[in-house]
């Protein structure tokens, strides 16, 4: 394992103007905030929460969040849920279909490796071919693990998934036929209903969601086959799956840091008050007098979703973020009086979308105190960084 380098190490207690730019850097305490107010949301409204680490890829992150009462953790690939395991996170959901037969046999080592922690294993799948294919792969094993299979409904995003019904119920009564398979329940995530701008809008995706996925667990439990647990959700759209009488545990991810494009989001007073707790800490290198350049660009954050805001401006003196490419910023005054920050100045980042955003990086740098006059506490290793299969 990487040891985390000299330079970074010396940071620690140092003040946050000593982090050479650009640096992504977590405000941590506005990080535990995130945390404590989504755990006392689950707890509220009696759900689990298995956090997507998708958004982190730290093993540090996952335990600080099963610390404060997550159930244990999403992942997107299979090389994430290794990456996560090997330093000691124990339950961990795949929440795809893995096809590859050789990916399948590394499914059932890792299998084998969280079972023998007293962890588990679990995995989504979506088709026939799917499950036979995962059920052999744990067969080949002398001492096969039990995995958790979800069967994937396509909930409205049209991506993964069958659709609700009876296409779900075929799928369940074919993984209870394999024994070294337990039918977890349902996966069941509608990605393209986060980012609805009006909480209206938001609303009424999802109650088509519910009434669906309730048609879908009525019919599996109709045919004899218990459904133990409906698993799904994202940042925008919690407060409905989870009062919802459903669902019984949330995926969210992104309510750790948040991002500029939820921050367009219109917000329901339900909500949990999710702060921005995930900045790219960047420097002025360049000024022309009309604008300022600073030292971030695409490299540092990423921008399919938007570019980044400038956090922390008052009002005379709002900045615009412009893309100057992959190293470079174009700040623009977004004011009457044209006030530009001063050659060498900080400008604190807010990235567009923080998953993608994360994964540029190999380490998120912790502050304690505050952007402005805070020391840095931790340097957290982005451990799955890259892990892309
Ligand atoms: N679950 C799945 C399957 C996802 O793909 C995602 C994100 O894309 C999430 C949960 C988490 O959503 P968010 O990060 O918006 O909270
Ligand atoms: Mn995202």
């Amino acid at each position: 394992m990487k040891s985390i380098p000299d330079h970074l190490q010396q940071l620690q207690g140092k003040s946050v103007d000593q982090i050479e730019t650009p640096a992504l850097v977590i405000d941590l305490d506005a990080m535990d905030r995130n945390v404590q107010r989504m755990a006392e949301f689950a707890r509220k409204h009696r759900v689990r929460w298995r956090p997507h680490a998708k958004l982190h890829k730290s093993a540090d992150i996952a335990h600080l969040l099963e610390q404060a009462g997550a159930c244990g953790h999403c992942v997107q690939k299979l090389s994430e849920a290794e990456a996560l395991a090997v330093l000691g996170v124990n339950n961990l959901f795949i929440s795809n279909e893995i096809i590859a037969p050789t990916k399948l046999r590394r499914v059932a080592q890792l299998g084998a490796m969280l079972d023998a922690r007293g962890g588990r294993l679990a995995l989504a799948v979506d088709s026939e071919i799917g499950i036979e294919l995962l059920a052999l792969a744990v067969l080949e094993m002398s001492s096969g693990p039990l995995i958790d299979v979800f069967v994937e409904v396509d909930v409205g995003q049209g991506r993964c998934g069958v659709p609700p019904g009876e296409a779900a119920l075929e799928l369940a009564r074919l993984i209870t036929g394999h024994p070294q398979l337990r039918f977890a329940g349902l996966h069941a995530y509608h990605g393209s209903a986060q980012h609805l701008r009006g909480v209206g809008e938001r609303h009424q995706a999802i109650a088509r969601v519910i009434e669906e996925v309730r048609r879908t667990c009525d019919l599996i439990t109709a045919a004899g086959i218990p459904v133990p647990l409906v698993t799904g959700s994202g940042t925008g759209t919690l407060i409905h799956e989870a009062a919802s009488g459903v669902y019984g545990e949330l995926q969210a991810g992104s309510f750790l840091f948040m991002d500029a494009d939820y921050a367009r989001n219109e917000r329901e007073p339900a909500q949990p008050a999710f702060e921005h707790a995930l900045f790219v800490k960047a420097q002025v290198i360049s000024s022309s007098g009309r604008h300022a350049v600073c030292d971030a660009g695409h490299k540092s954050h990423a921008i399919e979703s938007g570019l980044p805001a400038v956090h922390g401006q008052g009002d005379a003196t709002r900045l615009r973020f412009a893309n100057g490419g992959d190293e470079h910023g174009i700040l623009h005054p977004d004011n009457a009086d044209g006030r530009l920050p001063a050659l060498g100045s900080t400008v604190w980042l807010i990235p567009g979308h923080c998953d993608p955003t994360v994964n540029l990086h190999d380490y998120l740098i912790g502050v304690r105190g505050g952007l402005d006059g805070g020391l840095v506490e931790s340097i957290i290793r982005v451990d799955a960084r890259g892990a892309l299969r």
